[in-house]
């Protein structure tokens, strides 16, 4: 298969798309980012990369993040995780207060916000003031690359601004579903969150989920098969917040988002895929990103189904 043809083929079929999202703007270090970036990046388990458009440029993972963090709690933690969060799609938006409160702080899933903090503050608890530098630490470990940070102007825009994801916290803590200091813990989500990565990088990332937990290029084992296919299946059904049926019916392929406008997707058994566009849709994830990804399957037939 001619994987870069088609690459150049979606970047062109995409174009019409510009214009008709919103990057995200809760934060000016955000609303900043400028609307028509595009970048798609793959990576085969051979090592073979292919890219189109801006496969270098850094931006903020976001939401991504939360794959990492519940890779490191499932390797770490055990049976206890399963009480404290559950496994189902919320069908609410990702930052959702509603939900939360009428199933007493347990939250839906480890990929809406409420599930993420949780996970964080597993971490804290597991790593005691270590907790951001270990997150850095896997990071750089799956993506077998030194130079990967976090972008601190964006950390402190999200400290100012996260409102929401405090009160979600607050609550939480209110039915005994947070061990640690609250503004701890979201020092922490926050930097997290703040984590700037290009999608050359994501893709390189997230290869070991697309091969029962073993990075196929350096050998490395990250997570058992059992744990590998729980995350994979919760970027099935979980990955996308309230539109994550609307992207396994059109992209069919485990993915995750974030509102930074990248989305990471995973083709078992033989690579890893990142788009990145800003724009978003009305749930928060990338407009382009998504059409790109459904094009590729399209294209390709690589979907799981
Ligand atoms: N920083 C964002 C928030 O917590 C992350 C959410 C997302 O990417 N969907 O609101």
């Amino acid at each position: 298969m001619n994987y870069q043809k088609i690459l150049e083929e979606i970047k062109e079929e995409v174009k019409p798309l510009f214009g008709k999202g919103k990057v995200a703007d809760y934060i000016p270090a955000l609303a900043r980012v400028g609307s028509n970036h595009f970048a798609m990046s793959l990576q085969l388990f051979d090592g073979r990369v292919y890219g189109v458009g801006e496969v270098d440029c850094r931006f903020s993972v976001q939401s991504i993040s939360k794959i990492f963090t519940y890779a490191m709690v499932l390797s770490a933690y055990g049976k206890e995780l399963f009480k404290r969060m559950n496994h189902e799609p919320s069908g609410n938006p990702f930052n959702s207060l509603v939900q939360l409160e009428y199933e007493n702080g347990i939250p839906r899933n480890p990929f809406i916000n409420a599930g993420a903090i949780v996970v964080t503050d597993i971490l804290e608890s597991i790593y005691t003031g270590e907790a951001f530098s270990k997150i850095l630490e896997f990071i750089k470990e799956v993506s077998d690359n030194s130079k990967i940070d976090y972008d601190k102007e964006v950390a402190i825009s999200e400290s100012r601004s996260g409102f929401r994801n405090i009160a979600l916290i607050n609550m939480m803590k209110s039915y005994k579903n947070i061990s640690n200091d609250t503004k701890d813990v979201m020092g922490i989500y926050f930097k997290q969150c703040s984590i700037s990565m290009s999608t050359k990088e994501l893709s390189r990332a997230v290869l070991f989920l697309a091969n029962h937990g073993v990075d196929p290029i350096t050998k490395k084992r990250f997570l058992s098969e059992s744990q590998a296919k729980r995350l994979n299946s919760l970027m099935l059904t979980c990955g996308h917040y309230d539109a994550s049926g609307d992207f396994a019916f059109r992209v069919g392929l485990p993915g995750k988002s974030g509102v930074g406008g990248g989305i990471v997707a995973l083709v078992p058994e033989l690579m890893s895929v990142c788009v990145w566009s800003p724009e978003l849709n009305s749930k928060g994830n990338s407009l382009v990103g998504t059409k790109a990804l459904e094009l590729f399957t399209t294209k390709t037939g690589l979907s799981i189904f």
